[in-house]
């Protein structure tokens, strides 16, 4: 290998710095920081994460020369340690750690003590003058060694610890209970006892020579990088294999040498809540891994003020409390030792937060001038603001429920928050338990537009089948609802009214209780409480200025709109949806879905009339009779909106959603009565609706152009409505958008009724309006041939649910049954219908930008899919260059965090300057004939 191998840091060089993260791996790289700035770190250095890449490469072979630069490494660390490797008078120890880029903390493997054999653990006693110490160091040593170098471990899970087992016979035989009370003499023979199992357990000696157990270790900390858990890590929170691990060997610093020294782990504020307070425990006597394994119970930071001995090292710790905030930027968490009264500092890291912590510190550290706006926007999960909205279980109450043992099942965390109330499997049952007040949990094998009315009743929703794109998961998002979606152990029946799960049985009406963040389902009642910001922005109970909670986060999101190039809208379709995402700050709709609407009230009568109509004379009545109720919908959200744009689409499913199936005789008898024709007669038409593959049947635009006076009923109904609020005063900027397009002559034909439609309700009212005509582009053609197709659609919207879809082959609502062992396998990295395909499907995307703006260069373009809430897919959004994303109200603050934080990774890729304002710019009417919004 051509580069550096090995990066020093010490009182005479340090080679690295904090910005060399990649190289040097975080822990590395903050080591030579904190020794940089003067900060006590015991001297060491760093193997870079570039040899690990090698490692790798050559088939889990070191570099040639590693060897040699390991040596001169140690030499160097013996001149500044003044300590010799494996000296029978004052021998160098050293620890060995892993440090990835980003921290993956527990999931690689630490030696410590190394470099002790029997002569030097002589010489360790001579020099501390404790000799059980120095044994008990060794003993620790031939332990972890042997674990994780040479493989000494248990076999299965309920076999007890190879060494433990060991040390468990000895304290028996010398009738001693802790570990604590074995003498120097007694861990003298404990070694000997592990030095022999390991060589019974691998046929090999333990390695009596310093530099064959670093070089051992070493390649273990390599090795521990392609172990299950860090593998497992990488996945969730996508950490990419190739980065490597650098591996830090340090200098040893004992926190177990007598009752002047102490180890501990701090964090500069409280990580939980986020208060500007040193927050953190401490053991005295003790090695660090004794304050992780939890045997002893730890002291808090603060009482080691109260310490007579240690009483000058924690005015050391407030200094360096300070000093790491101002150098790092941010809250840091961190390991000490006291050696004999005398401070180190062993690592330090940014620290993991809850989502309320990230708020407060980042609102608090800009403001005390110690974090940089970028670095507040660029450090949080925007994922994880979710947690911010969510109601809550009462702890105690769902502590209780846990052990207890009432949980039943586990499905897709799917909207987040906890729920509990009476089960119901029907939404008109739903309907009735929350009219008299009751709260309700809507259980369904799986979820249909039919269910709506029933999702918007329940607190929570619950299905057997369905993925992160089901049905229900997607309405769930839309409305914010608490959703735990593909519980498939659990069985509903619908005709018995009872669902079943692991022997327990629930009738409806019994108590059940779902925790949509983690999936989770149980029998019987937990309490529940709402969240500071909803009661803040949604239910508007609580006034801004009353919620800190509120301010810390409003502080967050104004910041991160002065870095987001996209502009952000919202999926909705009801009134209160768009005020809640405008709340949350959506600037317009990007989606609304008109057959949402199609079910409220007694207007699904007039559909089904629609669907079911003979003659045209018949089907015109029927939609001039839904044409008032789509007009008052579509005031209501235009009123809602404000002047913001509201993005319309024409009617997309396939008919066959809107009547009772087959295996639903009640709905059909009802349907007949209702329409005055005959049970048989509605079967009928249901069969002959039927399709084998409805997501590929009859819907969308072939919808409108084969049954033109349905487009025809949706465009006089939002024009006449841009009217009846212009009217009002109220500024108006429909866009009409029409689903499924994969040929230009398809929108050809719908924007020609749309255009003819508005000329009329303009003449007819004496008033004009702006609107604007596009297209979603959800099919393969409609990418490939978005150049035709942007001669006519004034702006695109990406349906990558059905794009996804399309695109792979694989059905949304169907691929629950192979994704898990498709990602198992590693054929694909993560979901695909929640987080963007970026090398097939965000192919078409591009390819559909691209060709889209070669035919109009300052085209809209937006994304409309699941995936225009989803952190990773935004961050692709930006980089390919679309003016806004839209996503669920209760998504939009997420889509506002990763939006910020792509700009700031990817300053050059914002869409043109003029197209971005115009989706970002503040609301008013334009002048063409297209809205700008
Ligand atoms: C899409 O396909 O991405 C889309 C938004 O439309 P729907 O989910 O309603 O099919
Ligand atoms: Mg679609």
């Amino acid at each position: 290998m051509a580069n550096k191998l090995v990066y020093f840091f010490g009182k005479s060089k340090t080679d690295g710095g904090g910005d060399m993260k990649a190289l040097l791996g975080g822990k590395g790289a903050n080591l030579a920081q904190m020794t940089k700035i003067g900060l006590p770190v015991p001297s060491g250095f760093t193997i870079t994460t570039e040899v690990c890449v090698n490692y790798y490469k050559n088939g889990r072979k070191y570099p040639a020369e590693l060897p040699t630069e390991l040596e001169k490494a140690v030499k160097w660390l013996e001149k500044e340690s003044g300590k010799k490797f494996g000296d029978t008078k004052n021998p160098l120890l050293v620890s060995v750690r892993s440090g990835a880029r980003d921290s993956m903390p527990g999931m690689m493997d630490t030696i410590l003590n190394l470099g002790l054999n029997d002569a030097a653990t002589e010489g360790l006693a001579t020099a501390t003058n404790n000799a059980r110490f120095a044994w008990d160091s060794y003993r620790r040593f031939i332990q972890m060694y042997g674990d994780v170098v040479m493989g000494v471990q248990k076999k299965n899970e309920n076999d007890h610890e190879p060494f433990e087992e060991v040390m468990d016979g000895l304290k028996h035989e010398v009738g001693v209970k802790e570990d604590t009370d074995l003498t120097a003499a007694h861990l003298q023979e404990l070694v000997k006892r592990y030095k022999k199992l390991i060589k019974e357990w691998t046929g090999k000696a333990f390695p009596n020579e310093p530099m064959k157990q670093l070089e051992g270790a070493v390649q273990a900390v390599f090795g521990s990088w392609m172990n299950e858990r860090a593998i497992l890590y990488r996945q969730k929170y996508r950490i990419p294999d190739e980065w490597g691990t650098a591996v830090n060997i340090q200098s040893m610093v004992f926190g177990n040498m007598g009752e002047d020294c102490a180890t501990g782990v701090a964090f500069t504020r409280d990580p939980a809540n986020g208060d500007n307070v040193f927050y953190g425990e401490y053991l005295v006597n003790a090695q660090g891994e004794d304050v992780v394994a939890g045997v002893r119970t730890p002291l808090k930071i603060s009482e080691m003020a109260k310490d007579k001995i240690l009483g000058p090292a924690y005015k050391e710790l407030v200094d360096v409390r300070k000093t790491l905030e101002k150098n790092f930027g941010d809250v840091q968490d961190f390991e000490f030792t006291i050696e004999n009264k005398k401070l180190y500092m062993l690592q330090t890291r940014h620290g993991k937060r809850t989502a309320l912590a990230y708020v407060k510190i980042a609102h608090d550290m800009v403001k005390e001038k110690l974090m940089t706006p970028e670095h507040a926007i660029k450090s949080g999960d925007p994922e994880a603001l979710n947690q911010l909205l969510q109601p809550i279980f009462d702890l105690k109450a769902y502590d209780k429920a846990k052990k207890e043992g009432r949980l039943m099942a586990v499905g897709l965390p799917a909207g987040p928050g906890a729920a509990s109330g009476s089960v119901v499997f029907t939404a008109g049952k739903a309907e009735e338990l929350a009219a008299k007040g009751h709260n309700v949990v809507l259980a369904r094998i799986e979820t249909s537009p039919e269910d709506l009315r029933g999702m918007i009743a329940a607190d929570g929703i619950l299905t057997a089948r369905g993925g992160v794109s089901s049905h229900a998961a997607l309405v769930a998002r839309q409305m914010g609802k608490v959703c735990v979606a593909g519980a498939g152990d659990i069985e509903i029946d619908y005709h018995k009214g009872v669902l079943k799960c692991k022997g327990v049985t629930l009738k409806e009406g019994d108590h059940i209780s779902i925790n949509g963040t983690t999936g989770e389902v149980f029998h019987g009642k937990i309490d529940t409480a709402d969240s500071e910001l909803k009661q803040v922005l949604v239910g508007k109970t609580l006034k801004p200025k009353d919620s800190k909670v509120f301010q810390y986060y409003d502080f967050i999101m104004k910041l991160a709109d002065k870095y987001r190039t996209l502009g952000l809208r919202t999926n909705a379709d009801q009134p209160d949806q768009v005020l809640n995402a405008v709340a949350f700050g959506a600037e317009g709709i990007g989606l609304c879905r008109t057959e949402h609407m199609f079910f409220e009230g007694d207007r699904i009568i007039a559909v089904r009339q629609m669907i079911l109509a003979k003659s045209d004379e018949a089907r015109k009545s029927a939609l001039a009779t839904l044409l008032p109720y789509q007009q008052k919908d579509f005031e209501g959200i235009f009123r809602a909106l404000d002047g913001l744009p509201a993005c319309v689409r024409l009617l997309d499913p396939p008919l066959h959603e809107f009547l009772p199936q087959s295996d639903n005789k009640k709905g059909q008898e009802e349907v007949a009565k209702q329409l005055g024709t005959t049970v048989a007669e509605v079967a009928k038409m249901v069969h002959e609706l039927h399709e084998f593959n409805p997501m590929l049947g009859f819907r969308g635009c072939r919808l409108g152009i084969l049954r033109p006076e349905i487009t025809e009923m949706q465009a006089r109904a939002i024009f006449q409505a841009a009217v009846t609020v212009l009217k009002e005063g109220t500024k108006v900027k429909p866009e009409v958008m029409v689903p499924l397009v994969g040929f230009k002559r398809e929108l050809d034909l719908q924007v020609e009724i749309v255009h003819r439609v508005a000329a009329e309700v303009m003449k007819a009212a004496g008033k004009k309006f702006q609107y604007s005509v596009g297209t979603m582009i959800e099919v393969p053609r409609g990418a490939v041939t978005a150049d035709e197709i942007a001669e006519t659609a004034e702006f695109f919207s990406f349906g990558t649910n059905d794009l996804t879809q399309t695109a792979l082959g694989m059905s949304r609502d169907d691929s629950g049954s192979f994704l898990p062992g498709y990602q198992a396998l590693e054929i694909i990295k993560a979901n695909p219908f929640a987080s963007i395909d970026r090398g097939g499907v965000g192919q078409l995307m591009k390819i559909g930008v691209e060709k889209g703006r070669s035919t109009r260069n300052d085209l809209k373009i937006g994304i409309c899919g699941e995936h225009g809430g989803d952190p990773n897919s935004v961050e692709f959004c930006h980089m390919i260059g679309l003016n806004y994303v839209s996503c669920s109200p209760f998504r939009v603050p997420i889509a506002r965090l990763a939006a910020a934080q792509a700009a700031l990774r990817h300053p050059a890729n914002a869409p043109a300057a003029k197209v971005v304002k115009d989706a970002k710019g503040a609301k008013g009417a334009t002048k063409s004939k297209t809205s700008k919004r």
